[in-house]
């Protein structure tokens, strides 16, 4: 079903993983995708996949946590498309290290991209999106946001952040018709978790109450609802994907 015809929907860190996954449902269910990654050259495959659900992309590069990045990405698509109607910050990075290890560069790293780089692309969109009193924007978070991580301090205070600024944004552009949302994974196979020690691996995946690490399709569905017409009444909101791990 068609349920985001004419939809244009901006997907940032779309080259693999979950990114991917979102624009290529996004797709298939009728959006126009532009999608962004650090190179062009790294879209190829998400920009393939697309175009074989019949559907239209525009590819852009760009490093997130710079605000030009999002001020021409943003503009790209209003001057190709005529507007935006969804943003799905999504694009992150882990720099994993024990507090007495972390270095400032690599908390600060993880804060400029995870966090700042969604506080740019939030700002980008809305001025178009006041313009159409109309949008949804989901910012892609982590269970771990809410339970803490061992060794990724900096990781999850960036996620966390995710969801003052998700909940203020709301209030601020909600009077527009605009919806702003935090849609949080578990535990999911792709390139982030398995970098991730053996050991630590296990140790999540005990915790999943599925019994199964999520995919990448498993965090598309939602997002998938938080842009069509059946979820434009939420806004503000930490939604869990996550399989049960933050259960216990
Ligand atoms: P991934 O496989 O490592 O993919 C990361 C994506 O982000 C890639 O497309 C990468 O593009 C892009 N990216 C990274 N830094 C960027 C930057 N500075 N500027 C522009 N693009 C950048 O990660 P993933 O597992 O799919 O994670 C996607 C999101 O879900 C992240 O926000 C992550 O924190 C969150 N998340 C993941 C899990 C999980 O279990 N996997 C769980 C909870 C939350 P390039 O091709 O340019 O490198």
């Amino acid at each position: 079903m068609q349920t985001l015809k004419n939809k244009r929907i901006l997907v940032t860190g779309a080259s693999r993983g979950i990114g991917q996954a979102i624009a290529v449902d996004l797709a298939k269910h009728g959006a126009k995708v532009a999608v962004l990654a650090t190179r062009l050259a790294n879209l190829e495959q998400t920009c393939a996949a697309i175009a074989a659900a019949g559907a239209e992309s525009l590819p852009l590069e760009g490093d997130i946590s710079q605000a030009s990045t999002a001020v021409n990405a943003v503009k790209a698509v209003v001057d190709a498309w005529g507007g935006i109607d969804g943003l799905v910050a999504n694009a992150g990075i882990t720099k994993d290290n024990l507090l007495l290890r972390m270095t400032e560069e690599q908390f600060d790293q993880v804060i400029d991209v995870n966090l700042k780089g969604s506080f740019h692309f939030l700002k980008a969109v809305t001025k178009p999106m006041m313009k159409q009193r109309a949008g949804s924007i989901v910012f892609i978070g982590s269970v771990v946001a809410a339970i803490g991580n061992p060794g990724q301090a900096n990781y999850c205070a960036a996620k966390a952040g995710l969801h003052g600024l998700a909940r203020s944004a709301a209030m601020e552009l909600g009077s527009r018709g605009i919806t702003v949302n935090v849609i949080s994974p578990g535990f999911i196979a792709t390139d982030m978790t398995s970098d991730l020690p053996e050991a630590a691996q296990d140790a999540m995946k005990k915790k999943i109450a599925l019994g199964r690490p999520g995919s990448g399709q498993d965090i598309a569905g939602a997002v998938r609802f938080l842009q069509s017409p059946d979820g434009s009444y939420i806004t503000g909101q930490v939604m869990l994907v996550d399989g049960g791990l933050s259960l216990g």
